[in-house]
Protein backbone atom coordinates (compact mmCIF):
# COMPACT_ATOMS: atom_id res chain seq x y z
CA UNK A 1 0.00 0.00 0.00
CA UNK A 2 1.27 3.52 -0.35
CA UNK A 3 1.65 6.42 1.65
CA UNK A 4 -0.65 8.01 0.12
CA UNK A 5 -3.62 5.20 0.20
CA UNK A 6 -2.83 4.81 3.40
CA UNK A 7 -3.28 8.16 4.65
CA UNK A 8 -6.64 8.16 2.36
CA UNK A 9 -7.95 5.05 4.28
CA UNK A 10 -6.96 6.58 7.81
CA UNK A 11 -8.65 9.92 6.55
CA UNK A 12 -12.33 8.29 5.78
CA UNK A 13 -11.59 5.98 8.61
CA UNK A 14 -11.69 9.05 11.10
CA UNK A 15 -14.77 10.38 8.81
CA UNK A 16 -16.44 7.39 9.52
CA UNK A 17 -15.96 7.02 13.28
CA UNK A 18 -16.73 10.87 13.46
CA UNK A 19 -20.19 10.48 11.79
CA UNK A 20 -21.15 7.14 14.03
CA UNK A 21 -19.82 9.63 17.05
CA UNK A 22 -22.28 12.35 16.02
CA UNK A 23 -25.35 10.36 14.81
CA UNK A 24 -25.52 8.68 18.16
CA UNK A 25 -25.02 12.21 19.72
CA UNK A 26 -27.60 13.12 18.23
CA UNK A 27 -30.05 10.43 18.37
CA UNK A 28 -29.23 8.79 21.63
CA UNK A 29 -27.85 11.49 24.45
CA UNK A 30 -31.44 12.63 26.13
CA UNK A 31 -30.33 16.81 25.79
CA UNK A 32 -29.63 16.42 22.56
CA UNK A 33 -31.82 19.07 19.89
CA UNK A 34 -29.41 18.36 16.79
CA UNK A 35 -33.04 16.49 14.91
CA UNK A 36 -35.19 19.23 16.69
CA UNK A 37 -36.17 20.74 19.87
CA UNK A 38 -36.87 18.76 22.97
CA UNK A 39 -37.56 19.87 26.24
CA UNK A 40 -34.57 18.19 28.86
CA UNK A 41 -35.23 21.25 31.78
CA UNK A 42 -37.86 23.77 32.89
CA UNK A 43 -37.49 26.98 33.63
CA UNK A 44 -34.34 27.92 36.27
CA UNK A 45 -36.01 30.85 38.18
CA UNK A 46 -37.20 29.25 40.92
CA UNK A 47 -36.71 25.09 42.82
CA UNK A 48 -39.54 23.83 40.99
CA UNK A 49 -39.11 20.11 39.62
CA UNK A 50 -41.38 17.81 38.08
CA UNK A 51 -42.10 14.13 37.88
CA UNK A 52 -42.79 11.46 34.52
CA UNK A 53 -43.44 7.92 34.69
CA UNK A 54 -42.98 5.92 31.48
CA UNK A 55 -43.72 2.55 30.10
CA UNK A 56 -46.73 2.37 32.01
CA UNK A 57 -50.01 2.13 33.00
CA UNK A 58 -48.89 -1.38 34.98
CA UNK A 59 -51.34 -2.33 37.65
CA UNK A 60 -50.93 -2.47 40.33
CA UNK A 61 -47.85 -0.57 40.25
CA UNK A 62 -49.77 3.31 38.46
CA UNK A 63 -52.40 3.08 41.05
CA UNK A 64 -49.58 2.51 44.02
CA UNK A 65 -48.06 5.57 42.21
CA UNK A 66 -51.44 7.41 41.89
CA UNK A 67 -51.64 6.54 45.98
CA UNK A 68 -48.27 8.36 46.63
CA UNK A 69 -49.04 11.27 44.43
CA UNK A 70 -52.85 12.12 45.63
CA UNK A 71 -51.28 11.87 49.51
CA UNK A 72 -48.70 14.11 49.05
CA UNK A 73 -50.48 16.61 46.39
CA UNK A 74 -48.26 16.02 43.72
CA UNK A 75 -49.28 16.85 40.10
CA UNK A 76 -47.01 14.31 37.79
CA UNK A 77 -46.91 13.56 33.78
CA UNK A 78 -47.62 9.75 32.37
CA UNK A 79 -46.11 9.05 29.41
CA UNK A 80 -48.03 6.13 28.63
CA UNK A 81 -48.03 3.09 25.91
CA UNK A 82 -51.34 2.37 23.63
CA UNK A 83 -51.19 -1.22 24.34
CA UNK A 84 -51.08 -0.59 28.12
CA UNK A 85 -53.77 2.13 27.62
CA UNK A 86 -56.13 -0.64 25.96
CA UNK A 87 -54.80 -3.13 29.20
CA UNK A 88 -55.56 -0.54 31.75
CA UNK A 89 -58.18 2.05 30.57
CA UNK A 90 -59.69 2.50 34.59
CA UNK A 91 -56.15 3.32 35.34
CA UNK A 92 -55.56 5.55 32.58
CA UNK A 93 -59.04 7.05 33.37
CA UNK A 94 -57.62 7.97 37.21
CA UNK A 95 -54.68 9.68 35.78
CA UNK A 96 -56.39 12.02 33.97
CA UNK A 97 -59.07 12.61 36.33
CA UNK A 98 -56.84 13.18 39.60
CA UNK A 99 -55.28 15.86 37.45
CA UNK A 100 -52.14 13.97 36.03
CA UNK A 101 -50.80 15.15 32.33
CA UNK A 102 -51.13 12.14 30.03
CA UNK A 103 -48.10 11.63 27.16
CA UNK A 104 -47.66 9.23 24.00
CA UNK A 105 -44.84 7.09 24.52
CA UNK A 106 -46.02 5.43 21.55
CA UNK A 107 -48.58 1.99 21.22
CA UNK A 108 -45.90 -0.95 21.57
CA UNK A 109 -42.11 0.96 22.91
CA UNK A 110 -40.61 -0.36 19.33
CA UNK A 111 -36.46 0.62 19.21
CA UNK A 112 -36.93 3.64 16.91
CA UNK A 113 -33.73 3.12 15.28
CA UNK A 114 -34.12 2.39 11.44
CA UNK A 115 -37.76 2.41 12.09
CA UNK A 116 -39.81 3.98 8.89
CA UNK A 117 -41.60 7.33 9.60
CA UNK A 118 -44.79 5.76 8.25
CA UNK A 119 -44.19 2.73 11.33
CA UNK A 120 -43.42 5.61 13.53
CA UNK A 121 -46.43 7.65 12.52
CA UNK A 122 -49.04 4.73 13.25
CA UNK A 123 -47.63 3.86 16.61
CA UNK A 124 -48.13 7.46 17.49
CA UNK A 125 -51.56 7.79 16.26
CA UNK A 126 -52.71 4.58 17.76
CA UNK A 127 -51.60 5.86 21.11
CA UNK A 128 -52.98 9.35 20.34
CA UNK A 129 -56.58 7.67 19.51
CA UNK A 130 -56.58 4.81 22.91
CA UNK A 131 -55.97 7.46 25.18
CA UNK A 132 -58.54 10.13 23.49
CA UNK A 133 -60.94 7.45 23.88
CA UNK A 134 -60.56 6.81 27.35
CA UNK A 135 -60.09 10.14 28.56
CA UNK A 136 -61.88 12.51 25.42
CA UNK A 137 -58.84 14.37 25.20
CA UNK A 138 -55.32 13.89 23.23
CA UNK A 139 -52.06 14.30 24.49
CA UNK A 140 -49.84 17.58 23.44
CA UNK A 141 -46.38 15.96 24.67
CA UNK A 142 -44.48 12.67 23.19
CA UNK A 143 -41.67 10.96 24.67
CA UNK A 144 -39.49 8.39 22.78
CA UNK A 145 -38.95 5.10 23.56
CA UNK A 146 -35.28 5.00 25.07
CA UNK A 147 -35.43 8.76 25.00
CA UNK A 148 -33.58 8.01 20.92
CA UNK A 149 -34.80 10.66 18.26
CA UNK A 150 -34.43 9.22 14.77
CA UNK A 151 -34.72 10.69 11.73
CA UNK A 152 -38.17 10.60 10.51
CA UNK A 153 -39.45 11.40 13.98
CA UNK A 154 -39.46 15.23 14.18
CA UNK A 155 -41.84 15.33 10.56
CA UNK A 156 -44.49 13.31 12.32
CA UNK A 157 -44.46 14.95 15.97
CA UNK A 158 -44.73 18.50 14.16
CA UNK A 159 -47.91 17.62 11.86
CA UNK A 160 -49.36 16.20 15.23
CA UNK A 161 -48.22 19.24 17.49
CA UNK A 162 -46.73 17.06 20.02
CA UNK A 163 -44.24 18.50 21.73
CA UNK A 164 -41.07 16.23 22.45
CA UNK A 165 -40.07 15.97 26.03
CA UNK A 166 -36.64 14.15 27.49
CA UNK A 167 -35.66 14.59 30.95
CA UNK A 168 -32.72 15.73 32.77
CA UNK A 169 -33.01 13.59 36.08
CA UNK A 170 -33.41 9.72 36.24
CA UNK A 171 -33.39 7.56 39.06
CA UNK A 172 -32.38 4.51 36.63
CA UNK A 173 -34.46 2.70 38.19
CA UNK A 174 -34.71 0.09 35.60
CA UNK A 175 -31.24 -1.16 36.81
CA UNK A 176 -31.55 -0.09 40.50
CA UNK A 177 -33.07 -1.20 43.48
CA UNK A 178 -34.93 1.47 46.12
CA UNK A 179 -32.30 2.93 47.84
CA UNK A 180 -29.98 3.59 44.78
CA UNK A 181 -32.75 5.16 42.68
CA UNK A 182 -33.98 7.64 45.68
CA UNK A 183 -30.20 8.69 45.17
CA UNK A 184 -29.70 8.51 41.31
CA UNK A 185 -32.74 10.68 41.17
CA UNK A 186 -31.80 13.30 44.14
CA UNK A 187 -28.07 13.66 43.37
CA UNK A 188 -28.54 16.33 40.39
CA UNK A 189 -31.50 17.35 41.06
CA UNK A 190 -31.62 21.62 40.12
CA UNK A 191 -33.92 23.82 38.86
CA UNK A 192 -36.23 22.96 36.20
CA UNK A 193 -35.32 18.96 36.57
CA UNK A 194 -37.51 16.89 34.75
CA UNK A 195 -37.29 13.26 36.43
CA UNK A 196 -37.94 10.21 34.82
CA UNK A 197 -38.83 7.49 36.69
CA UNK A 198 -40.97 4.18 35.08
CA UNK A 199 -44.33 2.92 36.51
CA UNK A 200 -44.52 -0.05 33.49
CA UNK A 201 -41.89 -2.51 32.05
CA UNK A 202 -41.51 -1.63 28.47
CA UNK A 203 -38.42 0.47 28.19
CA UNK A 204 -36.00 -1.28 31.02
CA UNK A 205 -35.21 -4.44 28.36
CA UNK A 206 -31.90 -2.80 26.90
CA UNK A 207 -30.75 -2.31 23.47
CA UNK A 208 -28.83 -6.36 23.29
CA UNK A 209 -32.51 -7.74 24.44
CA UNK A 210 -33.90 -5.36 22.19
CA UNK A 211 -32.09 -6.55 19.73
CA UNK A 212 -32.34 -10.03 20.20
CA UNK A 213 -35.99 -9.82 19.55
CA UNK A 214 -36.11 -8.49 16.64
CA UNK A 215 -33.84 -10.65 15.33
CA UNK A 216 -34.99 -13.82 17.09
CA UNK A 217 -38.51 -12.84 16.32
CA UNK A 218 -39.34 -13.46 20.25
CA UNK A 219 -41.95 -10.94 20.38
CA UNK A 220 -44.46 -12.65 22.18
CA UNK A 221 -42.07 -13.59 25.13
CA UNK A 222 -41.41 -10.25 25.10
CA UNK A 223 -44.63 -9.13 25.35
CA UNK A 224 -45.89 -11.70 27.68
CA UNK A 225 -42.97 -10.35 30.00
CA UNK A 226 -43.93 -6.98 29.70
CA UNK A 227 -47.75 -7.73 31.16
CA UNK A 228 -45.85 -8.94 34.67
CA UNK A 229 -43.99 -6.00 35.54
CA UNK A 230 -42.28 -5.33 39.01
CA UNK A 231 -42.23 -1.32 39.45
CA UNK A 232 -42.26 -1.91 43.84
CA UNK A 233 -39.26 -0.48 44.18
CA UNK A 234 -40.32 2.47 42.02
CA UNK A 235 -43.53 2.89 44.42
CA UNK A 236 -40.84 2.39 47.50
CA UNK A 237 -38.76 4.87 46.57
CA UNK A 238 -41.28 7.66 45.11
CA UNK A 239 -41.95 8.86 48.39
CA UNK A 240 -38.62 9.06 49.79
CA UNK A 241 -38.03 11.06 46.87
CA UNK A 242 -40.83 13.14 47.25
CA UNK A 243 -40.02 14.09 50.63
CA UNK A 244 -36.22 14.40 50.34
CA UNK A 245 -36.89 16.72 47.77
CA UNK A 246 -39.30 18.83 49.49
CA UNK A 247 -36.82 18.97 52.49
CA UNK A 248 -34.03 20.69 50.56
CA UNK A 249 -36.60 23.13 49.28
CA UNK A 250 -38.03 21.75 45.75
CA UNK A 251 -41.86 22.03 45.16
CA UNK A 252 -43.29 19.60 42.83
CA UNK A 253 -45.06 21.27 39.75
CA UNK A 254 -46.88 20.13 36.66
CA UNK A 255 -45.31 19.32 33.57
CA UNK A 256 -47.07 22.03 32.02
CA UNK A 257 -45.60 25.02 34.12
CA UNK A 258 -41.85 23.81 32.13
CA UNK A 259 -43.89 24.24 28.96
CA UNK A 260 -45.48 27.53 28.97
CA UNK A 261 -42.61 29.32 31.03
ZN1 LIG B 1 -39.98 3.81 27.69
Amino acid sequence: MTGLAFVAIAILAAAAVTLGVFLWYACSVPSSQVFGPALVRGATDRPRVTLTFDDGPASPFTEQILDILRDRRVPATFFVCGQNVERHPEVVRRIAAEGHTLGNHTYSHPFPYFLPRRRLAEEIDRTQQAIERVTGKRPAVFRPPYGARWIGLYPVVRERGLKVVQWSDTGYDWKSDARATVRAALEHLGPGSVILLHDGQEGTQGFLKWAWREVFHLGDRAASDSLRPDRSHVVEALPRIIDQARGAGFEFVSLQEFIST
